[in-house]
């Protein structure tokens, strides 16, 4: 008989994860994807959305559409995991049984931990990239204020990306002198990746970019239009973005698999669970302290996959195991990009920003829906 093999999420991770084990098993798996919507949801295009370079419907697909035709689509949110009767308890009431289970349900955002901050825009959401477009639409002037409310989040260069985004959309417009762009960092510098930060500081400072490093978002004063941090400082603001506070989804939290934020144990080269046999974990809801990126979750995807193919089979653990692999492109503005890519035991390295490499996420971004989500990039 076939074993179950049952995944939650069908985002990057999920997806590939989903196809390669129904590909590689010979049939000695039978898997299934469980996703809340049975959309899948391509989350590097909000920041286009945001400054209206890009429409929201091109940025989703059924998830069915992506999946082999011999992979299950359950389109129903998963609530509880039994790790002792192995099965995943559905919202619909549906119990599914699994050998072997996958958990890819990346991260959610929770900004109202941030007192006030109710009102602030994001682009995190897709309803939140949507808001914020319109909110610049009508914008005629003044301070935009850009802050982090809380590490880790998902892509760490997307706020310094969204600056120069948004630098380029005020000049089009023709109202760049009649606004100023703040960035506020909860680091000595533009982002976590140091060798980056120093590449594009000075970027931020020629285009005018206001940088104030070691803030802390933890309260918005919406009355007073005033984000306070931790550190003690106050910046005013006209129209306030805030990257919220990210966390693992509940059914991790209320399973118990998680930590206190959600965040599941996994070794950080097998990605298999630190407690549990038979699970493992991939993409943003894993613990490893590396980006949250679509490109880890596709990296670790094929690690996760082997892993379980070979699960199944009842074979040893494969050899190749998740070296901690990330690969971004950092738009910076003008129509040129850079990229970002380290692992393990290599430091982050940025080449000069180009047109070549905004032209390269311009075309990832465009032929992903045919190469990612199947598995066929490696
Ligand atoms: C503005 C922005 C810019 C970004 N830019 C980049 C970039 O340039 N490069 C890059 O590599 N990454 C980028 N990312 C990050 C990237 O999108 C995520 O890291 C990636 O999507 C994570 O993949 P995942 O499979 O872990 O989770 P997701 O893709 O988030 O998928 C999780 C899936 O799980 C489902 N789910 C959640 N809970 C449940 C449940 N209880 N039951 C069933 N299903 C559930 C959800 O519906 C979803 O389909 C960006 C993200 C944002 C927001």
């Amino acid at each position: 008989m076939a074993a179950e093999v049952v995944i939650l999420g069908g985002g990057v991770g999920g997806t590939i994860v989903a196809n390669l084990v129904a590909k590689k098993s010979s049939e000695k798996a039978h898997v299934t994807v469980v996703d809340t919507t049975g959309i899948h949801v391509y989350q590097p295009g909000f920041l286009y959305v945001a400054v209206g370079q890009e429409q929201p419907s091109a940025l989703q697909r059924p998830e069915r559409s992506l999946l082999r035709d011999d992979v299950t689509l359950v389109i129903d949110q998963a609530t509880k995991v039994d790790t002792v009767a192995r099965k995943v308890l559905l919202e619909s009431g549906r119990v599914l049984p699994y050998d072997q289970l996958l958990l890819a349900t990346g991260s959610r955002t929770v900004m109202d931990e941030i007192p006030g901050a109710g009102d602030a825009f994001d682009f995190y959401t897709m309803s939140g990239a949507v808001r914020l477009a319109e909110a610049l639409e009508a914008f005629e002037g003044g301070a935009i204020v850009i802050g982090v409310a809380g590490i880790p989040y998902k892509c760490p260069p997307a706020p310094v990306e969204f600056v120069f985004l948004l630098d380029d959309y005020l000049r089009s417009r023709g109202l760049r002198e009649k606004c100023e762009i703040k960035l506020l960092s909860p680091l000595n510098r533009a982002f976590t990746i140091e060798a980056t930060s120093k590449l594009v500081q000075p970027i931020l400072a020629e285009r005018g970019i206001e940088l104030t490093g070691f803030f802390n978002v933890e309260s918005v004063d919406p009355d007073a239009r005033t984000v306070h941090s931790l550190e003690g400082e106050t910046v005013a603001y006209d129209l306030l973005v805030l990257v919220p506070p990210h966390r693992g989804q509940k059914v991790i939290e209320d399973s118990a698999l998680g930590d206190e934020r959600g965040w599941v144990p996994v070794d950080k080269n097998t990605l298999k669970h630190t407690q549990f046999d038979h699970i493992w974990a991939v993409g943003d809801t894993t613990n490893i302290p590396i980006s949250k990126s679509g490109s880890v979750a596709h990296y670790e995807a094929s690690v996760a996959a082997e892993a379980i193919v070979a699960a199944v089979r009842g074979e040893a653990p494969p050899k190749h195991t998740y070296d901690g692999k990330v690969t971004c492109f950092l738009e910076t503005g003008h129509g040129e990009a850079t990229t970002i890519q380290f692992d393990y035991d290599h430091p982050p390295v940025s080449p000069t920003p180009a047109r070549r490499w905004h032209w390269a996420k311009a075309l990832f971004n465009k032929t992903y829906w045919h190469t990612v989500p199947q598995g066929r990039l490696p």
